[in-house]
């Protein structure tokens, strides 16, 4: 069996949702469970609605309205007949948020913003689903709450492996006999059947989950960029496609940042040997870039950029050594502000990091380490991280910029500068 991925600017109006159920009546090679992501921008809209109605601005109906207004204009697009079921399906997902909406909010934000922004993929995955059975494929919904199990730590859910499998081996395989299943990407549900998600950009892994409980003999990921690019066309000039990669160098570029597929996607696939292919869904017919079993190393460096960086250095007040005690210390800072290390090094005396500059947890983090430790910030830098360097990359990147930090192993160079 396979797995298609379609994310948010694949199915972000009603002209692409045709192109999307023809990619699946015509690139399917056998049985086939697709997962949708919520469409075009949905995701942030819907945030904005949580965030509206969390600090009761007054605004959270108006900001959900033009959500609405959004899906219905795309819905009329699709169905000629006004009558069709689907319409009334779509209204009452939204309704559901108005009644969310209509109380007080009482429970904690991320719990909120579960309930609320899960909605985006369940509209989306209706409407894909009645489309491509109006035009003729014998398609089932499904509820990918049923499905993929989590703890519950809201926006972050961790996915319980053993439940999910279970469920999933129990009841998919005999459905996907006879029907191309379509379910939602980003979310899953607590044993208390409260909704849950994975993570911004979430999808993929959505999909590595279903791919990998089904045993499928592959997943293709369908985007808007031919396949994995050696950098990001938004930083560089010259980019050029991977046509082949080993789950190791993805795994490495996608931990360093690149964004083409979600951090969490490939070990899963990795564990089963299942190939992953990344594809254009505007250009369908391009073969993309293959991620599988393979000795080849990268054929070319490849390159990736993070702007908005914060260098932090800390250092034990009293200048005594960086040990255990004060690095478990600090990972749990990290960990409880929910922020990511970019890069880190540490040497006797001080343990320095580069982490994204996301504003508020930011702030609270550096109150809490300054309780403890001497912390200096630096902020506006970039990382650049190059997988297979060698000192031409280093000094291409390097123009204009000045290095604060650099580090480097066998295969990877991380650099991080400041313009000047
Ligand atoms: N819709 C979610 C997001 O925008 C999940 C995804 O697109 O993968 O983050
Ligand atoms: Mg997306």
């Amino acid at each position: 069996m396979q797995v298609f991925k379609f994310g948010g600017a694949s199915v972000k109006d009603a002209e692409s949702i045709k192109n999307v159920a023809h990619i699946m009546a015509n690139y399917k090679k056998d049985e086939l469970l697709v997962v949708v992501s919520a469409m075009g921008k949905t995701t942030d809209r819907l945030s904005e609605v949580a965030q509206h109605y969390v600090e009761q601005t007054g605004q959270a109906f108006t900001y959900l309205e033009e959500v609405k207004a959004w899906h219905q204009d795309i819905l009329a697009n699709l169905f000629d007949d006004a009558t069709d079921p689907i319409f009334d399906e779509i209204a009452n997902c939204f309704v559901e948020v108005e009644w969310v909406l209509e109380e007080e909010p009482q429970d904690a934000f991320d719990y909120l913003y579960d309930q609320i922004v899960s909605t985006g993929e369940m509209v989306s995955s209706k409407i894909l689903a009645a489309y491509a059975k109006h035009s003729g494929m014998p398609v089932k919904w499904i509820d990918a709450r049923d499905y993929v199990l989590t703890d519950n730590t809201y926006r972050e859910a961790v996915v319980d492996w053993e439940k999910t499998e279970e469920k999933i081996r129990r009841d998919l395989p005999a459905i996907l006999d006879d029907f191309v299943l379509v379910t939602q990407g980003f979310i899953g549900s607590t044993s208390e059947n409260f909704t849950t998600t994975l993570g911004r950009e979430g999808s993929d892994y959505s999909a590595a989950i279903f791919a990998s409980c089904l045993n499928a003999e592959d997943i293709t990921i369908w985007k808007d960029v031919p396949g994995v690019l050696n950098a990001d066309p938004k930083w560089f000039d010259h980019t050029e496609l991977i046509s082949e990669l080993s789950y190791t160098d993805a795994i490495e570029l996608t931990y360093y940042g690149a964004t083409v597929i979600h951090p969490k996607t490939i070990k899963p696939l990795q564990n089963k040997k299942i190939a992953l292919n990344v594809r254009s869904f505007l250009n369908p017919a391009a073969s993309g870039t293959f991620i599988r079993s393979t000795n080849q190393g990268l054929p070319i460096p490849s390159f990736i950029f993070k702007v908005n960086q914060v260098f932090v250095n800390i250092q034990p007040r009293d200048f005594s050594f960086i040990v255990e005690d004060n690095l478990s210390h600090i990972f749990n800072l990290f960990h409880s502000n929910r922020i990511k290390i970019n890069m880190m090094h540490n040497s006797a005396i001080s343990f320095c990091v580069a982490i994204d500059d996301t504003g508020k947890n930011i702030d609270t983090l550096l109150e809490e380490l300054e309780k403890r430790y001497k912390v200096s910030v630096e902020k506006g830098l970039e990382l650049i991280t190059i997988r297979y360097f060698n000192q031409e990359t280093i000094d291409r990147v390097l123009v204009n910029k000045q290095i604060i930090r650099e580090l480097k192993d066998s295969y990877t160079c991380q650099l991080l500068v400041k313009k000047i």
